[in-house]
Protein backbone atom coordinates (compact mmCIF):
# COMPACT_ATOMS: atom_id res chain seq x y z
CA UNK A 1 0.00 0.00 0.00
CA UNK A 2 1.59 3.49 -0.91
CA UNK A 3 0.30 5.92 1.35
CA UNK A 4 0.07 9.71 0.22
CA UNK A 5 2.34 12.52 2.30
CA UNK A 6 0.16 15.61 2.73
CA UNK A 7 2.47 18.25 3.82
CA UNK A 8 0.62 21.12 5.57
CA UNK A 9 0.15 22.80 2.93
CA UNK A 10 -1.85 20.21 0.95
CA UNK A 11 -4.82 19.86 3.35
CA UNK A 12 -7.75 20.31 0.90
CA UNK A 13 -9.65 16.55 -0.62
CA UNK A 14 -8.39 17.39 -3.79
CA UNK A 15 -4.93 16.14 -2.37
CA UNK A 16 -6.30 12.88 -2.16
CA UNK A 17 -7.15 10.13 -5.04
CA UNK A 18 -9.94 8.89 -3.30
CA UNK A 19 -11.79 9.37 -0.22
CA UNK A 20 -10.11 6.96 2.27
CA UNK A 21 -7.17 6.85 0.72
CA UNK A 22 -4.43 6.04 3.01
CA UNK A 23 -2.53 9.31 4.88
CA UNK A 24 0.54 10.43 6.15
CA UNK A 25 0.69 13.82 8.04
CA UNK A 26 3.42 15.25 9.71
CA UNK A 27 4.42 17.71 12.23
CA UNK A 28 8.20 18.41 12.93
CA UNK A 29 9.36 20.79 15.21
CA UNK A 30 12.73 21.34 13.78
CA UNK A 31 11.48 24.28 11.91
CA UNK A 32 10.80 26.44 14.50
CA UNK A 33 14.23 25.88 15.91
CA UNK A 34 15.08 27.43 12.56
CA UNK A 35 13.25 30.19 12.20
CA UNK A 36 12.01 32.73 14.06
CA UNK A 37 7.91 32.73 12.90
CA UNK A 38 4.92 34.73 13.48
CA UNK A 39 3.26 33.25 16.59
CA UNK A 40 -0.02 33.30 14.29
CA UNK A 41 1.39 31.94 11.66
CA UNK A 42 2.33 28.74 13.66
CA UNK A 43 -0.79 28.59 15.74
CA UNK A 44 -2.61 28.25 11.81
CA UNK A 45 -0.56 25.82 10.72
CA UNK A 46 -0.42 23.31 13.24
CA UNK A 47 -3.93 24.25 14.02
CA UNK A 48 -4.87 22.62 10.49
CA UNK A 49 -2.55 20.19 10.59
CA UNK A 50 -4.20 18.50 13.54
CA UNK A 51 -7.97 19.70 12.76
CA UNK A 52 -6.68 17.45 9.42
CA UNK A 53 -5.60 14.59 11.33
CA UNK A 54 -8.65 14.68 13.45
CA UNK A 55 -10.69 14.66 10.21
CA UNK A 56 -9.09 11.35 9.00
CA UNK A 57 -9.21 9.79 12.10
CA UNK A 58 -7.64 6.04 11.80
CA UNK A 59 -7.26 7.10 7.75
CA UNK A 60 -4.31 9.06 8.95
CA UNK A 61 -0.85 8.01 10.54
CA UNK A 62 -0.46 11.53 12.23
CA UNK A 63 3.42 11.66 13.53
CA UNK A 64 4.72 14.42 16.13
CA UNK A 65 8.59 14.00 15.51
CA UNK A 66 11.53 16.78 15.40
CA UNK A 67 12.40 16.76 11.76
CA UNK A 68 11.01 15.07 8.51
CA UNK A 69 13.10 12.51 8.33
CA UNK A 70 12.57 11.01 11.51
CA UNK A 71 9.01 10.43 10.72
CA UNK A 72 9.67 9.04 7.29
CA UNK A 73 11.98 6.03 9.33
CA UNK A 74 9.12 5.04 11.49
CA UNK A 75 6.22 4.94 8.67
CA UNK A 76 7.92 1.31 7.56
CA UNK A 77 5.36 1.77 3.70
CA UNK A 78 5.78 3.35 0.76
CA UNK A 79 4.80 7.17 0.41
CA UNK A 80 4.00 9.76 -2.03
CA UNK A 81 3.83 13.27 -2.53
CA UNK A 82 1.88 15.52 -4.74
CA UNK A 83 4.55 18.12 -5.86
CA UNK A 84 5.70 20.13 -2.71
CA UNK A 85 5.72 23.95 -2.89
CA UNK A 86 9.46 24.60 -2.31
CA UNK A 87 12.64 23.78 -3.79
CA UNK A 88 13.78 22.42 -0.06
CA UNK A 89 10.91 20.18 0.34
CA UNK A 90 11.35 19.20 -3.19
CA UNK A 91 14.85 18.14 -2.90
CA UNK A 92 13.92 15.94 0.29
CA UNK A 93 11.39 13.92 -1.14
CA UNK A 94 13.41 13.52 -4.57
CA UNK A 95 16.68 12.69 -2.77
CA UNK A 96 14.51 9.93 -0.99
CA UNK A 97 13.17 8.50 -4.53
CA UNK A 98 9.63 9.46 -3.28
CA UNK A 99 7.14 9.23 -6.28
CA UNK A 100 6.10 12.90 -7.08
CA UNK A 101 2.58 13.58 -8.64
CA UNK A 102 2.02 16.93 -10.32
CA UNK A 103 0.72 20.12 -8.42
CA UNK A 104 -2.78 20.12 -7.25
CA UNK A 105 -2.85 23.09 -5.15
CA UNK A 106 -3.02 25.44 -8.44
CA UNK A 107 -4.56 25.37 -11.94
CA UNK A 108 -1.03 25.50 -13.62
CA UNK A 109 1.32 22.68 -13.33
CA UNK A 110 5.29 23.52 -13.87
CA UNK A 111 4.59 21.74 -17.24
CA UNK A 112 1.95 23.24 -18.46
CA UNK A 113 3.41 26.83 -17.60
CA UNK A 114 6.96 25.30 -20.03
CA UNK A 115 5.01 25.01 -22.46
CA UNK A 116 3.54 28.82 -22.04
CA UNK A 117 7.28 29.96 -21.48
CA UNK A 118 8.26 28.47 -24.27
CA UNK A 119 9.95 30.44 -27.30
CA UNK A 120 8.14 33.66 -25.46
CA UNK A 121 11.15 36.39 -24.86
CA UNK A 122 9.22 37.93 -22.11
CA UNK A 123 7.28 36.49 -19.58
CA UNK A 124 4.78 39.13 -19.19
CA UNK A 125 1.85 38.67 -16.63
CA UNK A 126 -0.89 39.78 -18.72
CA UNK A 127 -0.06 37.60 -21.34
CA UNK A 128 0.04 34.95 -18.80
CA UNK A 129 -2.92 35.76 -17.68
CA UNK A 130 -5.07 36.15 -20.88
CA UNK A 131 -3.59 32.58 -21.43
CA UNK A 132 -5.28 31.71 -18.25
CA UNK A 133 -8.83 33.10 -18.93
CA UNK A 134 -8.78 31.38 -22.27
CA UNK A 135 -7.81 27.84 -21.40
CA UNK A 136 -9.70 27.86 -18.51
CA UNK A 137 -13.12 30.01 -20.06
CA UNK A 138 -13.16 31.99 -17.25
CA UNK A 139 -15.08 35.41 -18.12
CA UNK A 140 -15.15 34.25 -21.63
CA UNK A 141 -17.66 34.85 -24.04
CA UNK A 142 -16.25 32.25 -27.05
CA UNK A 143 -13.00 33.59 -27.76
CA UNK A 144 -13.63 37.10 -26.64
CA UNK A 145 -13.33 37.90 -22.86
CA UNK A 146 -16.84 39.49 -21.30
CA UNK A 147 -17.48 43.08 -21.68
CA UNK A 148 -14.78 43.45 -24.34
CA UNK A 149 -11.96 44.04 -22.05
CA UNK A 150 -9.26 41.66 -20.70
CA UNK A 151 -8.29 44.45 -18.02
CA UNK A 152 -10.28 46.46 -15.76
CA UNK A 153 -7.89 47.79 -13.66
CA UNK A 154 -8.76 51.56 -14.42
CA UNK A 155 -11.97 51.11 -12.34
CA UNK A 156 -9.74 49.49 -9.50
CA UNK A 157 -7.20 52.21 -8.54
CA UNK A 158 -9.55 54.19 -6.98
CA UNK A 159 -9.17 55.87 -3.62
CA UNK A 160 -10.07 55.21 -0.22
CA UNK A 161 -13.73 57.07 0.90
CA UNK A 162 -13.77 59.82 3.37
CA UNK A 163 -14.91 57.23 5.88
CA UNK A 164 -12.99 55.37 8.71
CA UNK A 165 -14.02 51.94 7.51
CA UNK A 166 -15.64 50.81 4.22
CA UNK A 167 -19.75 50.15 4.42
CA UNK A 168 -19.35 46.46 4.22
CA UNK A 169 -19.63 43.68 6.52
CA UNK A 170 -16.74 41.63 8.10
CA UNK A 171 -14.77 39.14 6.56
CA UNK A 172 -16.01 35.66 7.83
CA UNK A 173 -13.60 35.26 11.24
CA UNK A 174 -12.82 31.92 12.88
CA UNK A 175 -14.61 30.92 16.05
CA UNK A 176 -11.59 29.13 18.26
CA UNK A 177 -12.08 25.52 19.44
CA UNK A 178 -10.51 23.05 21.39
CA UNK A 179 -7.43 22.33 19.20
CA UNK A 180 -6.95 26.31 19.16
CA UNK A 181 -5.93 26.14 23.30
CA UNK A 182 -3.89 22.92 22.74
CA UNK A 183 -1.71 24.32 19.85
CA UNK A 184 -1.05 27.43 22.46
CA UNK A 185 -0.16 25.23 25.16
CA UNK A 186 2.23 23.70 22.62
CA UNK A 187 3.70 27.00 21.58
CA UNK A 188 4.32 28.15 25.23
CA UNK A 189 6.22 25.01 26.08
CA UNK A 190 8.54 25.21 22.98
CA UNK A 191 9.18 28.49 23.79
CA UNK A 192 9.64 27.76 27.66
CA UNK A 193 12.21 25.19 27.04
CA UNK A 194 14.17 27.48 24.48
CA UNK A 195 13.18 25.40 21.29
CA UNK A 196 10.90 28.11 19.60
CA UNK A 197 11.00 31.69 19.55
CA UNK A 198 8.14 33.56 17.90
CA UNK A 199 7.28 37.12 16.65
CA UNK A 200 3.80 38.93 16.82
CA UNK A 201 0.50 38.15 19.17
CA UNK A 202 -1.36 34.62 19.06
CA UNK A 203 -4.71 34.83 18.47
CA UNK A 204 -7.47 35.02 18.67
CA UNK A 205 -7.17 32.85 15.18
CA UNK A 206 -9.28 34.26 11.98
CA UNK A 207 -8.41 32.29 9.50
CA UNK A 208 -10.14 29.07 8.45
CA UNK A 209 -8.24 25.96 9.49
CA UNK A 210 -10.29 23.47 7.57
CA UNK A 211 -12.28 22.62 4.18
CA UNK A 212 -15.44 23.45 5.54
CA UNK A 213 -14.87 26.72 7.59
CA UNK A 214 -13.20 27.76 4.11
CA UNK A 215 -16.29 27.02 2.17
CA UNK A 216 -17.95 28.82 4.70
CA UNK A 217 -15.37 32.08 4.15
CA UNK A 218 -15.44 31.98 0.44
CA UNK A 219 -19.16 32.18 -0.04
CA UNK A 220 -19.29 34.87 2.53
CA UNK A 221 -16.91 37.06 0.69
CA UNK A 222 -18.26 36.22 -2.60
CA UNK A 223 -21.99 36.98 -1.33
CA UNK A 224 -21.12 39.84 0.86
CA UNK A 225 -17.60 41.47 0.19
CA UNK A 226 -17.05 40.73 -3.73
CA UNK A 227 -19.27 43.66 -5.07
CA UNK A 228 -17.04 46.14 -3.53
CA UNK A 229 -13.34 44.15 -3.49
CA UNK A 230 -12.72 45.99 -6.93
CA UNK A 231 -12.92 49.83 -6.27
CA UNK A 232 -11.18 49.99 -3.37
CA UNK A 233 -8.67 47.19 -3.49
CA UNK A 234 -5.36 49.25 -3.62
CA UNK A 235 -6.98 51.37 -1.42
CA UNK A 236 -5.83 51.90 2.48
CA UNK A 237 -7.96 52.84 5.77
CA UNK A 238 -5.73 53.18 9.15
CA UNK A 239 -8.96 51.36 10.76
CA UNK A 240 -9.76 48.94 8.26
CA UNK A 241 -7.40 46.31 7.60
CA UNK A 242 -9.58 43.93 5.85
CA UNK A 243 -11.40 46.56 3.60
CA UNK A 244 -12.76 44.43 1.22
CA UNK A 245 -10.40 41.74 0.43
CA UNK A 246 -11.40 38.25 0.56
CA UNK A 247 -8.88 37.54 3.18
CA UNK A 248 -8.85 33.97 1.79
CA UNK A 249 -5.12 33.59 1.08
CA UNK A 250 -4.06 31.53 4.37
CA UNK A 251 -6.97 29.11 3.52
CA UNK A 252 -5.79 28.89 -0.20
CA UNK A 253 -1.70 28.55 0.58
CA UNK A 254 -3.07 25.58 3.40
CA UNK A 255 -4.56 24.01 0.31
CA UNK A 256 -7.80 24.24 1.92
CA UNK A 257 -9.41 25.90 -1.21
CA UNK A 258 -8.92 24.98 -5.11
CA UNK A 259 -8.21 28.59 -6.72
CA UNK A 260 -10.46 27.35 -9.73
CA UNK A 261 -13.39 26.68 -7.30
CA UNK A 262 -12.47 30.67 -5.77
CA UNK A 263 -12.51 32.07 -9.38
CA UNK A 264 -15.85 29.93 -10.57
CA UNK A 265 -17.78 31.55 -7.38
CA UNK A 266 -16.69 34.74 -8.59
CA UNK A 267 -17.68 34.85 -11.81
CA UNK A 268 -21.29 33.05 -11.10
CA UNK A 269 -21.75 35.69 -8.85
CA UNK A 270 -21.36 38.03 -11.96
CA UNK A 271 -23.55 35.77 -14.07
CA UNK A 272 -25.99 35.86 -11.64
CA UNK A 273 -25.83 39.53 -11.50
CA UNK A 274 -25.16 40.16 -7.80
CA UNK A 275 -21.06 41.64 -8.29
CA UNK A 276 -20.09 43.57 -11.08
CA UNK A 277 -17.36 42.95 -14.02
CA UNK A 278 -14.53 45.00 -12.53
CA UNK A 279 -14.59 43.43 -9.06
CA UNK A 280 -15.00 40.10 -10.37
CA UNK A 281 -12.24 40.38 -13.06
CA UNK A 282 -10.19 42.06 -10.40
CA UNK A 283 -10.29 38.90 -8.13
CA UNK A 284 -9.82 36.27 -10.46
CA UNK A 285 -6.56 38.80 -12.06
CA UNK A 286 -5.28 38.24 -8.32
CA UNK A 287 -6.02 34.13 -7.82
CA UNK A 288 -5.76 33.14 -11.87
CA UNK A 289 -3.34 35.41 -13.02
CA UNK A 290 -0.92 36.77 -9.98
CA UNK A 291 -0.73 34.18 -7.84
CA UNK A 292 -0.51 31.49 -10.46
CA UNK A 293 2.42 33.62 -11.95
CA UNK A 294 4.17 33.82 -8.89
CA UNK A 295 4.29 30.23 -8.34
CA UNK A 296 5.12 29.19 -11.87
CA UNK A 297 8.17 32.14 -11.66
CA UNK A 298 9.40 30.56 -8.38
CA UNK A 299 10.01 27.35 -10.35
CA UNK A 300 10.79 28.73 -14.00
CA UNK A 301 14.43 30.94 -12.16
CA UNK A 302 16.40 28.84 -9.76
CA UNK A 303 16.93 28.42 -6.34
CA UNK A 304 19.70 30.91 -7.11
CA UNK A 305 17.29 33.67 -8.07
CA UNK A 306 17.32 34.49 -4.17
CA UNK A 307 20.88 35.44 -4.04
CA UNK A 308 19.94 38.10 -6.93
CA UNK A 309 20.53 41.56 -5.38
CA UNK A 310 20.88 43.81 -8.92
CA UNK A 311 20.60 47.19 -6.68
CA UNK A 312 23.23 46.15 -4.60
CA UNK A 313 20.61 46.50 -1.23
CA UNK A 314 22.53 45.55 1.64
CA UNK A 315 21.70 46.82 4.64
CA UNK A 316 20.61 44.46 7.53
CA UNK A 317 17.07 44.65 8.55
CA UNK A 318 17.30 46.45 11.87
CA UNK A 319 15.85 45.39 15.26
CA UNK A 320 12.49 47.25 15.25
CA UNK A 321 12.38 46.19 12.04
CA UNK A 322 12.33 42.18 12.65
CA UNK A 323 10.30 42.78 16.05
CA UNK A 324 7.63 44.49 14.39
CA UNK A 325 7.73 46.82 16.99
CA UNK A 326 5.62 49.44 15.77
CA UNK A 327 5.80 51.34 19.27
CA UNK A 328 8.89 52.80 18.18
CA UNK A 329 7.83 53.92 14.81
CA UNK A 330 6.46 57.12 14.77
CA UNK A 331 5.59 57.67 10.73
CA UNK A 332 1.88 56.78 11.06
CA UNK A 333 1.42 54.94 7.99
CA UNK A 334 4.53 52.30 8.53
CA UNK A 335 3.31 52.12 12.67
CA UNK A 336 -0.33 51.46 11.71
CA UNK A 337 1.05 48.37 8.83
CA UNK A 338 3.27 47.00 11.81
CA UNK A 339 1.00 47.34 14.03
CA UNK A 340 -1.74 45.78 12.12
CA UNK A 341 1.02 42.85 11.00
CA UNK A 342 1.90 41.99 14.94
CA UNK A 343 -2.06 41.69 15.52
CA UNK A 344 -3.04 39.51 12.75
CA UNK A 345 -0.06 38.30 10.86
CA UNK A 346 -1.83 39.73 7.80
CA UNK A 347 -1.86 43.42 5.64
CA UNK A 348 -3.03 43.21 2.19
CA UNK A 349 -0.93 43.61 -1.08
CA UNK A 350 -0.83 47.15 -0.96
CA UNK A 351 0.73 47.71 2.80
CA UNK A 352 2.95 45.34 1.81
CA UNK A 353 4.17 46.41 -1.29
CA UNK A 354 4.19 50.31 -0.78
CA UNK A 355 4.90 50.57 2.77
CA UNK A 356 6.29 47.77 3.74
CA UNK A 357 8.22 47.15 0.33
CA UNK A 358 8.64 50.59 -0.11
CA UNK A 359 10.42 51.16 2.76
CA UNK A 360 12.90 48.46 2.53
CA UNK A 361 13.17 49.70 -1.34
CA UNK A 362 14.39 52.61 0.13
CA UNK A 363 16.60 51.66 3.18
CA UNK A 364 18.36 48.93 1.02
CA UNK A 365 17.21 46.50 3.09
CA UNK A 366 19.05 43.12 2.02
CA UNK A 367 16.61 41.31 -0.33
CA UNK A 368 17.45 37.60 0.53
CA UNK A 369 16.58 38.53 4.54
CA UNK A 370 13.68 40.51 3.54
CA UNK A 371 12.45 37.84 1.49
CA UNK A 372 13.05 35.41 4.72
CA UNK A 373 11.25 37.47 6.78
CA UNK A 374 7.81 38.42 4.53
CA UNK A 375 8.26 34.33 4.55
CA UNK A 376 8.23 33.82 8.36
CA UNK A 377 5.70 37.47 9.32
CA UNK A 378 2.70 36.28 7.57
CA UNK A 379 0.30 33.77 7.94
CA UNK A 380 -0.22 33.45 4.45
CA UNK A 381 3.29 33.35 3.55
CA UNK A 382 5.26 30.55 2.40
CA UNK A 383 8.80 29.88 0.18
CA UNK A 384 7.04 30.40 -3.06
CA UNK A 385 4.94 33.06 -2.54
CA UNK A 386 7.57 35.40 -0.93
CA UNK A 387 10.48 34.70 -3.16
CA UNK A 388 8.76 36.39 -6.49
CA UNK A 389 7.29 38.72 -4.46
CA UNK A 390 9.93 40.36 -2.99
CA UNK A 391 13.03 39.60 -4.62
CA UNK A 392 11.29 40.61 -8.08
CA UNK A 393 8.04 42.44 -7.60
CA UNK A 394 8.77 44.77 -4.52
CA UNK A 395 12.91 44.76 -4.43
CA UNK A 396 13.58 45.04 -8.04
CA UNK A 397 16.31 42.59 -7.08
CA UNK A 398 15.76 40.60 -10.01
CA UNK A 399 17.15 43.44 -12.16
CA UNK A 400 13.65 43.60 -14.52
CA UNK A 401 12.79 40.05 -15.12
CA UNK A 402 9.29 40.40 -12.78
CA UNK A 403 8.38 44.47 -13.09
CA UNK A 404 10.14 46.73 -15.81
CA UNK A 405 10.88 49.19 -13.04
CA UNK A 406 10.97 49.39 -9.05
CA UNK A 407 8.12 50.27 -7.12
CA UNK A 408 9.83 52.91 -5.79
CA UNK A 409 7.15 55.45 -4.89
CA UNK A 410 7.03 58.67 -2.04
CA UNK A 411 4.73 59.64 0.30
CA UNK A 412 2.39 61.24 -2.44
CA UNK A 413 1.44 57.88 -3.08
CA UNK A 414 0.51 56.74 0.53
CA UNK A 415 -1.18 60.41 0.54
CA UNK A 416 -3.35 59.57 -1.95
CA UNK A 417 -4.27 55.97 -1.56
CA UNK A 418 -4.66 56.34 2.29
CA UNK A 419 -6.04 58.29 4.89
CA UNK A 420 -2.85 57.38 7.30
CA UNK A 421 -1.24 61.03 6.55
CA UNK A 422 -3.95 62.72 8.54
CA UNK A 423 -2.62 61.50 11.86
CA UNK A 424 1.20 61.96 10.83
CA UNK A 425 3.59 64.09 12.06
CA UNK A 426 5.57 64.44 9.39
CA UNK A 427 4.20 66.24 5.94
CA UNK A 428 4.31 63.99 2.98
CA UNK A 429 5.13 66.98 0.65
CA UNK A 430 8.12 68.10 2.68
CA UNK A 431 11.24 66.23 1.77
CA UNK A 432 13.59 68.42 4.23
CA UNK A 433 13.18 69.37 7.81
CA UNK A 434 11.98 67.92 10.98
CA UNK A 435 8.72 67.32 9.69
CA UNK A 436 9.91 65.79 6.27
CA UNK A 437 8.02 62.83 5.24
CA UNK A 438 10.53 59.77 5.33
CA UNK A 439 8.66 58.14 2.39
CA UNK A 440 9.14 61.03 0.33
CA UNK A 441 12.87 61.95 1.67
CA UNK A 442 13.72 58.51 1.34
CA UNK A 443 12.48 58.35 -2.42
CA UNK A 444 15.30 60.47 -3.42
CA UNK A 445 18.13 59.29 -1.47
CA UNK A 446 17.36 56.04 -2.88
CA UNK A 447 16.99 57.12 -6.96
CA UNK A 448 20.21 59.50 -6.20
CA UNK A 449 22.07 56.04 -4.56
CA UNK A 450 20.55 53.80 -7.02
CA UNK A 451 20.91 55.48 -10.22
CA UNK A 452 23.95 54.08 -11.85
CA UNK A 453 22.10 50.64 -12.07
CA UNK A 454 18.62 52.81 -13.45
CA UNK A 455 20.42 54.78 -16.17
CA UNK A 456 19.46 52.59 -19.05
CA UNK A 457 15.85 52.14 -17.89
CA UNK A 458 13.40 53.97 -20.13
CA UNK A 459 11.18 53.90 -17.47
CA UNK A 460 12.90 55.64 -14.76
CA UNK A 461 14.36 58.41 -17.41
CA UNK A 462 11.46 60.74 -16.38
CA UNK A 463 12.17 59.85 -12.64
CA UNK A 464 15.92 60.44 -12.52
CA UNK A 465 15.67 63.79 -14.91
CA UNK A 466 13.61 65.07 -12.05
CA UNK A 467 15.97 64.16 -9.83
CA UNK A 468 18.66 66.10 -11.44
CA UNK A 469 16.96 69.03 -10.88
CA UNK A 470 16.65 68.73 -7.30
CA UNK A 471 18.74 71.83 -5.62
CA UNK A 472 18.39 70.38 -2.31
CA UNK A 473 19.21 66.72 -3.35
CA UNK A 474 22.87 66.46 -0.79
CA UNK A 475 20.64 68.06 2.26
CA UNK A 476 17.97 64.99 1.93
CA UNK A 477 20.83 62.66 1.28
CA UNK A 478 22.97 63.45 4.16
CA UNK A 479 19.16 64.06 6.29
CA UNK A 480 18.83 60.08 5.33
CA UNK A 481 22.03 59.29 6.04
CA UNK A 482 21.90 60.71 9.30
CA UNK A 483 18.62 58.94 10.38
CA UNK A 484 20.56 55.18 9.62
CA UNK A 485 18.61 52.38 10.59
CA UNK A 486 16.38 54.23 13.29
CA UNK A 487 12.72 53.81 12.93
CA UNK A 488 11.02 56.68 10.99
FE1 LIG B 1 3.59 57.93 5.92
FE2 LIG B 1 4.80 60.20 5.14
FE3 LIG B 1 2.15 60.02 5.15
FE4 LIG B 1 3.47 60.11 7.44
S1 LIG B 1 3.38 61.74 5.91
S2 LIG B 1 1.79 58.74 6.92
S3 LIG B 1 5.30 58.96 6.93
S4 LIG B 1 3.56 58.83 3.89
Amino acid sequence: MTRRWLFADQLGPHFLDRPDQAVLLVESSAVFARRRFHRQKAHLVLHALRTRARELGDQALFLQTRTYAEALAQVGETVDVVQPTTYAADRFVRDRGIDVLPERGFATTRAEFAGFAHDRKRLLLEDFYRWQRARFGLLMDGSEPTGGKWNYDHDNREPPPKALRLDIDEPWLAQEDDLDGEVRDDLDRLQRDGKAEFVGEDGPRWSASSRQDALLALDTFVRTRLAQFGPTEDAMLAADPWMAHSTLSPAINLGLLHPLECVEAAENAYRAGTAPLASVEGYIRQVIGWREYVYSIYWHVDDDYRSRNALEAHQPLPQWWRDLDHTRVTAHCLSGVLKDLAERGWVHHIPRLMVLGGWALQRGYDPAELTAWFHESFVDGYDWVMLPNVVGMSQHADGGLMATKPYASGGAYINRMSDYCGGCPYDPKKRLGPDACPYTAGYWAFLDRTQPHLQGNQRMAQPLANLARLKDLAQVVAQEHERGDAPP
